[in-house]
């Protein structure tokens, strides 16, 4: 039995080609361990967002391999592929939107219909609840601002409890007590139910709800810290800009 949820070997992502080619990531191995939090930082450009799509699946990289939650998604077709992200991975992305036509508690219940499980209302009150949006359940997205968006993504993340949750800037549109908010829910996530978070963010302070958190310079990981503080994340932050 696997112990990490998901595991990149020797990844290269390009994007381009010839002389116009750029390498996103340059050979990137990294497991992330079920049942833990990772937060990943450094520069932009580095390779952060080609890091979390290669790694949900939504990318494949031109070299190295990725397994999700057991499977090698190398040797998956597209239906597979897709199939495999839509019971196993959960996405919090700013850009990943919610369907407009439907309401948040429709949102929310989405992938496990598509999954042909049917939603126990009474669990989609609770992730509902949980985000803070018990009275938005009937709103569409339109009616919901940026963060309450984004905590309908994450409501979706808790009620299918997929494997492996891939968040990208989840707090990045939020005011400090939301941020505060979603950052303990994705922790009980982990520590409640031992899902899977993998999030990038430029914020050491989400950063330090995180069990580790990996750097990245140039598609590289140059290096991790494990039970750190906001502080020395920021500190660590701001000696790699300065090397950028
Ligand atoms: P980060 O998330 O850390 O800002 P990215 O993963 O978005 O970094 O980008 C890594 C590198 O790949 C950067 O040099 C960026 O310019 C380049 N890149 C990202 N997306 C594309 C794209 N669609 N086309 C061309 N280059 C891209």
């Amino acid at each position: 039995m696997t112990t990490h949820a998901v595991v990149l070997q020797n990844v290269r992502a390009v994007y381009g080609s010839g002389p116009r080619q750029v390498t996103a990531l340059d050979g990137v191995s990294v497991g992330f361990q079920q049942g833990t939090f990772t937060a990943v930082m450094g520069p932009s450009g580095s390779g952060k967002s080609t890091l979390l799509h290669c790694a949900a699946g939504l990318d494949r990289p031109a070299e190295g391999s990725v397994t999700i939650d057991g499977t090698a998604v190398g040797n998956l077709g597209e239906d597979a592929l897709t199939r495999l992200r839509r019971d196993r991975v959960g996405f919090v992305f700013q850009a990943f939107n919610l369907v407009s036509a439907l309401t948040a508690q429709q949102n929310v219940e989405l992938p496990l219909r598509l999954a042909g499980r049917r939603p126990e209302p009474a669990d989609t009150v609770a992730a509902l609840h949980a985000v803070g949006l018990a009275d938005r359940a009937r709103h569409r997205p339109s009616e919901l601002s940026g963060g309450e968006q984004q905590r309908v993504a994450l409501a979706r993340a808790l009620i299918s409890r997929p494997a492996v949750v891939f968040a990208d800037e989840p707090t990045g549109a939020l005011d400090s007590t939301t941020s505060r908010h979603v950052l303990t829910l994705l922790r009980e996530l982990v520590g409640k139910h031992r899902q899977t978070v993998v999030m990038v963010t430029h914020d050491p302070v989400a950063a330090a709800y995180a069990d580790w958190v990996l750097f990245l310079a140039d598609g590289r990981i140059v290096d991790d810290l494990t039970g750190v503080t906001a502080e020395s994340i920021a500190a660590r932050t701001a000696l790699l800009e300065s090397a950028c």
